[in-house]
């Protein structure tokens, strides 16, 4: 097969026994952006076989998707902007985030509409800048009494929490707890309290309150190899590897440049190999030959630029590779989602997800 990712579900499987095993709280499953890349519904099956009696998703339409195979377990969405088809959320039993006294407005009615009182989760913003109420705080309070909502849930989120030490972590949960009891003070209290993700699971037990939103770590990746330890040191199990085929392999002499604008030219005689994916895949052009893929039992850096389908490989004079056998782009043998990370500037979390939809993905 040209191109392909596998997913080990076994290891989404042990990621969250790990987690189940350092807290009592319940699991919520962050399967937005195609489950990290990995696919939204056969992971969102395993989490809940898993033990996750929750699952979280940005959009309405992942939750749609979810509901439509036939998962009744609580959903909740929380990037749902104004366009959103509120009635069908509710139809579903989709539970909404209220970020803003406009979503309110909009929920209140489509339940109405409907007919249907909307399953809400209160969210605040105690200093990551994003989503949730802050302003409107005062006017929310007021609004809120009375709605025809049930309320479900209260909820934050950090935006520090893979820096454990960071002062701006209890300042953000202090916030939450004052808000909060100010909720109580006028007669809701919330079934539901939530705020940790992967790293403050890890990190903070303090921030685990009802339910934990585990994203990165279920995919068995470190939220953070430099201040948390890698993914190994953890004891998480990378759930995906990426493979592709060599599309060819040949013999070049010393000196000759590849790829586009030939910013590298090879420094010996030796073998090329044509990976069979490219940027238009996922793979990120802005690479460095610090990364490259595992194949014919070696490791083989990128060299040149990455194209729109393939990139180009360095296997070395000696290597006994051949055009059809398969690489193992990133996964356990050769390099890591976290070496592609560093090599492309940027988090785990984006080379997974990126990985286009072309790119079939295979369950082990
Ligand atoms: C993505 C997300 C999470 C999961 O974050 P990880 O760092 O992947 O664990 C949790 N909560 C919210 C609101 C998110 O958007």
């Amino acid at each position: 097969m040209r191109a392909y990712v596998e997913v080990n579900l076994k290891a989404i499987k042990n990621n969250i026994a790990l987690v189940r095993g350092k807290t009592s709280a319940q699991i919520l499953a962050v399967v937005k952006a195609d489950a990290y890349g990995h696919g939204l519904v056969p992971v969102a099956k395993c989490a809940i076989e898993s033990g996750a009696s929750w699952l979280g998703v940005a959009l309405l339409e992942e939750a749609i998707t979810l509901r439509e195979s036939g998962i009744s377990t609580p959903i909740i969405s929380w990037l749902t902007p104004p366009s959103s088809d509120f009635k069908k959320a509710i139809e579903l039993d989709i539970d909404l985030s209220i970020p803003s006294l406009k979503h309110l407005e909009l929920i209140v009615a489509a339940g109405k509409a409907i007919g249907k009182r909307p399953r809400v989760h209160i969210e605040i913003d105690t200093g990551m800048g994003r989503g949730g109420l802050l302003g409107e705080w005062a006017e929310f309070l007021i609004a809120i009494s009375g709605a025809e909502v049930d309320v479900v849930g209260f909820w934050s989120h950090f935006a520090r929490a893979d820096e454990p030490d960071e002062i701006a972590n209890s300042n953000q949960l202090a916030e939450f707890e004052s808000k909060l009891a100010e909720l109580i003070g006028i007669g809701i209290n919330p079934k539901y309290i939530h705020f940790a993700n992967s790293a403050a699971t890890l990190t903070n037990s303090k921030s685990h309150k009802d339910i934990i939103r585990l994203g990165i770590a279920m995919y068995g990746l470190s939220p953070d190899v430099n201040s948390l330890g890698t993914s190994t040191q953890l004891d998480l199990e990378t759930a995906m590897t990426l493979k592709a085929e060599l599309h060819l392999v040949k013999r070049v002499p010393a000196g000759s440049p590849i790829g586009y604008g030939a910013t590298e030219s090879t420094a010996r005689d030796t073998k090329l190999a044509i990976v069979s994916m490219g940027y238009s895949d996922g793979i990120p052009r802005c690479t460095s030959n610090s990364t490259g893929v595992f194949v014919g039992g070696a490791k083989a850096p990128i060299i040149g630029r990455v194209s729109m389908d393939q990139f180009v490989v360095d296997l070395g004079p000696d290597s006994n590779a051949q055009s059809g056998d398969i690489a193992e782009v990133f996964g356990g043998l050769g390099y890591s989602v976290d070496d592609w990370a560093s090599a492309a500037g940027t988090i785990n979390y984006e080379i997974v997800t990126r990985i286009a939809s072309r790119v079939p993905r295979i369950y082990v």
